[in-house]
């Protein structure tokens, strides 16, 4: 399975994350832009999956945490924890590294 960090060229990268991983947790004009982006990403299914196996915040494969949770109960997948603060910050730190 592709981890997220393997996903050179997403459309996500160089992008705010705040569109992706919004304080309130509440669906908003920016979740809406994040999902346009992702729908047209070429790392779309492979971040999906990785999304439903991972317990993560935010905007990920064009789905909510919400969404995702519905899906889970569907697929039958009971997601994986991770530590949340460090994963947020490789993840913006590999968009700062590949939009230089
Ligand atoms: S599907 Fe969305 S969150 Fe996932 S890599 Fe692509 S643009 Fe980023």
């Amino acid at each position: 399975m592709l981890k997220p960090w393997d996903f050179v060229g997403a459309n996500c990268e160089g992008v705010d994350t705040e569109y992706f991983f919004p304080e309130d947790k509440l669906i908003t004009s920016e979740n809406k832009l994040a999902k346009k982006i992702c729908s047209t990403c070429n790392f779309l299914t492979e971040c999906l999956n990785y999304s439903l196996h991972h317990r993560v915040q935010g905007i990920w494969g064009g789905t909510s945490p919400r969404e995702r949770d519905r899906m889970r109960k569907t697929l039958n997948i009971i997601p994986v924890p991770i530590i949340q603060e460090r994963y947020h910050n490789d993840r913006i730190n590999n968009h700062r590294q590949s939009s230089l």
